[in-house]
């Protein structure tokens, strides 16, 4: 089945916003922020929708954890590349700064 546009731009905002409470909910419930990382990935997944990049930052890709720079996640610049080191799976994820 090949979901409508409609339904894309209601899981975006859906993954938004959910991105949102995780942000808000961390500092007292981490766990919590984990779970709607991996409920706003399940939803992007059923309707085929990209997390947007500025999101995709936000959780490790590995163990689907919230992260939170200084707190659960190192940030490093290296040869126009940023590395995310995950502190809950011990993993890294690498990103290239676009300009835009
Ligand atoms: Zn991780």
């Amino acid at each position: 089945m090949i979901p409508k546009p409609k339904e894309k731009e209601i899981a975006l905002e859906r993954v938004k916003q959910l991105f949102k409470e995780a942000e808000s909910v961390f500092k007292k419930n981490p766990e919590r922020a984990d779970r709607y990382v991996q409920l706003a990935r399940k939803i992007a997944m059923k309707v085929n929708l990209r997390i947007p990049r500025e999101l995709k930052r936000r959780f490790c890709k590995h163990c689907n954890c919230y992260l939170k720079p200084g707190i659960n996640c190192r940030v490093r610049t290296k040869n126009k590349k940023v590395v995310y080191y995950c502190r809950n799976c011990k993993k890294f994820m690498r990103f290239v700064i676009s300009k835009k």
